[in-house]
């Protein structure tokens, strides 16, 4: 019998411009990364031949988006690009009243200062960096209630981004429901892998905060990502477009805050949406102090007229199928290499797993930084560090020992090609070969906050 020719998925567009990127030699590369001490953050782009740091604001835009872009309405109030935008919102997202910022953390920020009174507890599905940052600022504590195969990057399980219910019930014994202003709930959540949560425990998830008069708010900076895992992996959704999913999710919740940097396909933008008259009321008044008047939020008209647009693309069925067929063709090759990483393959990028990969470095000696260090000394191909420099640490001084000690191969959306994917696996199975020879590295400069962003590192000899 002849075997069925396999059926594969290809970009749902063309190219119509190019940039020409910089090759570098290994000698070049590795002055470039003792001058960046070893942090991936803190090289120049110019030095890097393939940038996996991240899939924030690095998205190409489509025609249509640059064609908007010349649409921008100016004026400082009542621009018409902040009026289509808050029709997209409402339309695609489901939310009612819209506050744009100039990024995410403009929205986190906002919200964590609106919703969190000193001494209060957010449960969340994972941290994420900026939105724990946040909450801690304004004088609440963020509770990790994700389900426990969320830690494990070995575990299949198909819905990690989950909320363990219990874990909830507990803490709304513990605290009181007064205590808790919010859950913090993300779509495929980053820190895990960009794992996603199923549609059936957020209806739970709903069930029980309403229960107790909870909000649930929603970091929807991946959800079309989130409801493509659902449209696949999910009983009775099989049928359904990811724009009905990505509504139906947003309906269980409250609110959302948005780094339209990811998801909705342009370098620069977020928003807060909120269903709640009076939380948006403070919202407008608060955005003035910290971003811009309430109809520009820190963007111009034309950010905010690509974003409109942007949004409308991130939802097309056969983008999504396109932009996570790219990142799972990367697993897969990984894993012929028989490279260790975080399984099933989530929606915006691959997670190496650098203790499997590094087992003889203790994690006090950055394994996952070390990992990051030795990809962009093989090829120029630039990735980041998840772990133990991530997590930071805590109020006490003490350093945060993650579980998931990761590093991160973020593929920015409709920027690279197959090729590519090739290039990044092959140079990542070399380092592979000789990891026995690596050596881990002592941090030398550590800032106050947010460290992974500016620490810096030396060798081990
Ligand atoms: C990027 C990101 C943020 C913060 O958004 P910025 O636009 O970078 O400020 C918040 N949550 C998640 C899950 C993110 O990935």
């Amino acid at each position: 019998m002849i075997k069925p020719i396999k059926k594969s998925w290809a970009e749902p567009y063309k190219i119509k411009m190019v940039e020409l990127l910089k090759m570098t030699t290994a000698r070049q590369r590795k002055k470039a990364l003792e001058e960046a001490g070893y942090n991936t953050f803190l090289l120049r782009s110019e030095e890097v031949y393939i940038d996996l740091l991240t899939d924030s604001g690095t998205s190409a835009m489509s025609d249509h988006q640059w064609a908007g872009m010349m649409l921008g309405d100016e004026a400082y109030a009542g621009s018409r690009n902040f009026y289509h935008l808050e029709e997209v919102v409402k339309d695609i997202y489901g939310y009612k009243y819209l506050i744009p910022t100039h990024q995410g953390r403009g929205a986190e920020n906002i919200l964590s200062k609106i919703l969190i009174k000193k001494g209060d507890i957010i449960p969340g599905n994972m941290y994420f960096t900026t939105t724990r940052l946040h909450q801690e600022l304004a004088g609440g504590k963020f509770e990790d209630i994700i389900i426990d195969e969320a830690h494990d990057p070995e575990n299949e399980f198909p819905f990690k981004g989950n909320v363990d219910l219990n874990k909830l019930e507990k803490l709304i014994k513990k605290y009181g429901a007064k205590k808790i202003p919010y859950v913090s709930m993300a779509t495929s959540v980053n820190m895990a892998g960009g794992q996603p949560i199923s549609m059936k425990n957020l209806k739970e998830l709903r069930a029980v905060t309403k229960k107790h008069g909870i909000r649930v708010i929603h970091d929807m900076t991946r959800v079309a990502e989130n409801a493509h895992f659902i449209q696949q992996r999910e009983k009775g959704y099989q049928t359904k477009s990811i724009k009905e999913i990505v509504k139906e999710i947003n309906s269980y919740t409250d609110g959302a805050t948005m780094s339209a940097k990811k998801d909705a396909l342009v370098n620069i933008g977020g928003f807060l949406a909120i269903n709640d008259w009076d939380v948006f009321e403070e919202a407008r008044n608060m955005v003035v102090v910290y971003e811009g008047l309430h109809t520009y939020g820190g963007l111009a008209g034309r950010d905010m007229e690509a974003m409109a647009i942007g949004i409308g693309e991130s939802v097309n069925d056969d983008h999504m199928h396109a932009r996570v067929g790219q990142v799972v063709y990367l697993g897969e090759k990984m894993m012929e290499f028989g490279i260790p990483i975080v399984k099933p393959v989530g929606g915006h990028g691959i997670f190496v797993d650098a203790k499997k990969f590094l087992p003889h470095i203790p994690q006090h000696q950055f394994p996952a930084q070390t990992l990051a260090a030795e990809v962009y000394l093989d090829s120029g191909v630039r990735t980041m560090e998840r772990g133990v420099v991530s997590a930071g640490r805590k109020a006490n001084g003490e350093n945060y020992f993650p579980k998931l000690e990761l590093v991160r191969f973020t593929i920015p959306r409709r920027v690279y090609t197959q090729a590519h994917m090739d290039v990044i696996a092959e140079s990542t199975a070399r380092v592979f070969e000789r990891r026995h020879h690596i050596k881990g590295m002592k941090m030398i400069y550590e800032p106050k906050y947010l460290r992974f962003f500016q620490a810096r590192f030396e060798k081990l000899k």
